[in-house]
């Protein structure tokens, strides 16, 4: 098979699913062995994400509140003292990209997974970090496209390989704007800052309260026995980038309009005494952006107090306004909120998170619920829309680090 097709496969393979960190180490360990022959020095791994609330907030200046999970990015590394670094993709066969750190560092046209990797190299650079050669296998099982991050795992991954490696004093939170900087200008995709920062500073334990203009973050505690259930609806994306830069156009419109420097900085009193027509398009998509980012903040509070039913509140009403006010949710999604949200009741909450228009739904249940949940989706999703879910059982995990 052909990178290309590989990519397209959409397939970690053959990594499980349900693969431990210790098991995608001693997968990362016996590729590098094989392609080097030595073994490697140094392990460390770095988390995918999942976004409990605060949607389409991030661009408008204001709050998310994601958590690591489960599933991440683990490299296998060791320095080389010739300048060169050499990338093997274990997921893909092996395949390998090699450059030179003391030569300019630019995307490759035939590699795009490398092309993660190798901007972070020169944002690190490009930053006066001291990095030299390396090898580095990675490997990982955060499952590719699906709205949880893989690629902010891989740029954060990496930014870590080179701080272990070479004793860098790079801060967690700029290893995530590095990975940020390599997304935008190797990978060509202009994300938000959220994924590598919880990628980078999550905690085990907590979500991540993250003030995306000021980056200042606050750990909000995720009571002990509750786990976050991520189910992909795989409805099939299209026209996503268009439909998400129009979005973020009518955001700007009406920030423009109420005279702020972003919708963060506007209230829904200000909206309502503003002249934008209450039920125009515009007005839709500053009401739920606002009244998101004040949902987003009373969250955490109440996640904080340890009070689930308020939490399940917070997150029903953030899928209602996607729902009616940003206009981002599709049938098969709005479904499966329909059935968790009938087995979660007041016992926690669930909502479509990312991006919108398929992708995934995340809930908020006690550990103890899990079961019951799974099965409701098993047994009403497919038969309903003839497309086969995928179900992620998680709790929230440290950020990126050593092995
Ligand atoms: P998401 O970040 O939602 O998973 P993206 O399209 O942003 O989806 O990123 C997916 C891309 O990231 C893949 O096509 C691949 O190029 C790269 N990638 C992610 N994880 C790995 C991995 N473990 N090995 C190689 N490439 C990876
Ligand atoms: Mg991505």
């Amino acid at each position: 098979m052909s990178i290309n097709e590989l990519q397209l496969s959409n397939e970690l393979e053959p990594c499980a699913k349900n693969a431990s960190t210790a098991d995608l180490k001693q997968r990362a360990a016996k590729a590098f062995e094989a392609v080097c022959g030595y073994p490697a020095t140094t392990f460390v791994q770095a988390p995918g994400r999942v976004n409990l609330i605060g949607e389409h907030t991030d661009y408008n200046d204001g709050f998310v509140m994601p958590c690591a999970i489960d599933y991440k990015a683990v490299v296998a590394c060791a320095k080389r003292d010739d300048g060169i670094v050499r990338l093997i993709s274990v997921d893909y066969d092996n395949v390998q990209d090699s450059f030179d750190v003391n030569a300019d560092i630019t995307p490759t046209d035939d590699k795009l997974w490398a092309n993660y990797m190798r901007g972070v190299v020169h944002f690190l650079k490009e930053k006066g970090y001291q990095v030299g050669g390396a090898d580095i296998a990675i490997t990982g099982n955060v499952p590719l496209g699906a709205g949880l991050s893989s690629s902010a795992s891989l740029e954060v991954v990496t930014g870590q390989a080179m701080k272990a490696l070479y004793d860098l004093t790079v801060k967690q939170s700029e290893i995530a704007l590095i990975g940020q900087a390599s997304e935008h200008n190797f990978a060509g995709c202009l994300c938000g800052i959220m994924d590598q920062m919880i990628s980078a500073c999550g905690e085990k334990g907590h979500a991540l309260l993250l003030d995306c203009r000021s980056l200042k973050t606050k750990a909000v505690h995720i009571p002990d026995g509750v786990s976050i259930m991520i189910v992909n609806s795989n409805v099939p994306h299209s026209l996503v980038d268009g439909a998400y830069n129009a979005l973020r156009h009518q955001c700007e419109e009406v920030a423009r309009l109420l005279g702020k420097k972003a919708l963060r900085d506007a209230t829904l009193t200000e909206l309502n005494a503003s002249s934008i027509e209450k039920g125009s398009d515009i007005y839709k998509r500053a009401h739920h952006v606002i009244s998101e980012n004040e949902r987003t903040v009373a969250c955490a509070d109440a996640l904080m107090a340890g009070d689930l039913q308020k939490v399940g509140e917070h997150m029903y009403a953030s899928h209602q306004s996607m729902r009616h006010d940003f206009e981002i949710t599709v049938p098969e999604i709005d479904f499966i909120v329909e059935i968790l949200s009938d087995v979660i009741g007041t016992q926690g909450g669930v909502r479509m998170t990312g991006g919108g228009f398929g992708g995934c739904c995340v809930a908020l249940m006690p550990t103890t619920m899990i079961e019951q949940a799974k099965q409701a989706i098993e047994t009403h999703y497919e038969v309903n829309t003839g497309i086969k879910e995928s179900i992620y059982i998680c709790t929230a995990q440290d950020g990126a680090g050593l092995i």
